[in-house]
């Protein structure tokens, strides 16, 4: 098998410059982090609140982790000292235990609305009416300790390539419905995070900003979930 530098390498070779990669790190251990952060890589991604906070503390502290899975209200205040970005922002409650969260650690968290895209299991995310009320309720107007950066979503599991690309058009759609209603001369909302380790040149084609790749880095993982 390749090494941790060599998948980066070349990964990295074929990304345009305006496409963040998001190495996801769930399930893997923290040496396999800190390989990745010394050959370069910035930008993790983690799905679990526990794994996350088992490695965190003893990793540098200017790795920068994106919370990418499904985000219990209640384990919010774990990641708030720490987290970069939560990409995973799948309705009103959640946001707000965020700023308020945010606001206690004097902070302002970026966070991404997760959309459900996925044309046959979308077990999380919102659809594009949900934003628009979330987006206009009174509760968020008010919040002053998050930054809404853009969209995130999954595509199947599947390796039917013309259904993939049919869920990346749908996100790329909702984000740019959604920067004309609500973020016209927002700078910081300029992010659309899709594409993974089997797709994640399609999901450029289609206007991916993020990709999110773990097993073209660190290899298979024991789970799928
Ligand atoms: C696990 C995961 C990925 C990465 O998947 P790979 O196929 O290993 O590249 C990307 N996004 C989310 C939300 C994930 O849970």
């Amino acid at each position: 098998m390749n090494s941790i530098r060599e998948n980066l390498e070349r990964i990295w070779a074929t990304l345009p410059p305006h496409v963040k990669l998001i190495a996801v790190s769930k399930t893997k251990p923290a040496e396999m982090l800190l390989e990745a952060y010394e050959a370069g890589q910035k930008y993790f991604g983690e799905n679990y609140v526990q794994d996350l906070m088992s490695k965190q503390p003893g990793l540098p502290s200017d790795m920068e982790f994106h919370f990418i899975g499904h985000l219990q209200t209640n384990k919010v205040k774990y990641i708030a000292p720490f987290i970069s970005c939560i990409q995973s922002v799948d309705s009103l409650k959640v946001l707000k235990e965020i700023n308020k969260q945010a606001s206690k650690n004097h902070r302002i968290i970026d966070c991404m609305l997760e959309f459900s895209i996925a044309e046959n299991d979308s077990k999380f995310g919102l659809d594009i009416d949900e934003a628009r009320e979330l987006l206009t309720s009174d509760a968020c107007k008010a919040m002053q300790s998050v930054r809404i950066i853009g969209v995130m979503g999954m595509g199947s599991f599947s390796d039917d390539m013309a259904r993939t690309r049919r869920e990346y058009k749908k996100l790329k759609q909702i984000f740019d419905e959604l920067k004309t209603e609500f973020f016209a001369g927002n700078e910081a909302f300029k992010e659309i995070s899709m594409g993974m380790s089997s797709d994640y040149q399609l999901a450029i084609e289609e206007g991916s900003t993020m990709v999110r790749v773990g097993t073209d880095i660190f290899g298979a993982r024991n789970y799928q979930e």
